[in-house]
């Protein structure tokens, strides 16, 4: 089976690299695969579970990511994130935490009151979708928005 390299890194880390069969990924675009020997391709990353596939004996392996760009060439997929986590690291409370405050302030923000004028509705709702991915990666039940 051929692969392709992928690498994902942080700001601080290199967080993921391994040749890979497939990686499907949630990009400003919509929902994209990409497989060994995909034409060249630079894309945006809204926050999500990226799902990586080693082979076909392997299950998936997801990596929360909460946003940067991907840059595909045939040969490698190099995610730049604004920050990306493996499952194991994901602190599930910290998440769930960061959640109820997004929702918190996604329910006020429609109240209409005059608190809601000093919410960034659009911060609020990325704060939120980063918990999700958090929450998704490590296949943590949540109650969906
Ligand atoms: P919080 O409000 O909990 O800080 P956030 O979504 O605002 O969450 P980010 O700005 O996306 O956090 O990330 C800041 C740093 O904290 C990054 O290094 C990121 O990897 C790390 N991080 C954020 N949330 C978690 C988590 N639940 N588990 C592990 N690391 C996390």
């Amino acid at each position: 089976m051929s692969t392709i390299k992928l690498e994902i890194v942080s700001p601080d880390k290199v967080v993921y690299t391994e040749d890979i069969g497939m990686l499907i990924v949630r990009s400003t675009g919509g929902e994209l695969g990409i497989l060994p020997h995909h034409a060249p391709l630079v894309t945006g990353l809204v926050p999500h579970a990226m799902r990586v596939r080693i082979d076909q004996d392997r299950d998936e392996q997801l990596i929360a990511v909460a946003g940067g760009f991907m840059e595909v060439t045939p040969e490698k997929i190099t995610v730049l994130a604004t920050a990306a986590e493996m499952p194991i690291d994901i602190d599930i409370n910290r998440a769930k935490e960061a959640m109820t405050r997004a929702k918190e302030r996604i329910a006020k923000f429609h109240e209409g009151t005059p608190e809601a004028k000093e919410i960034d509705i659009r911060r609020a709702e990325l704060a939120m979708g980063r918990a999700m991915a958090r929450l998704r990666a490590t296949k943590t039940e949540f109650a969906e928005p």
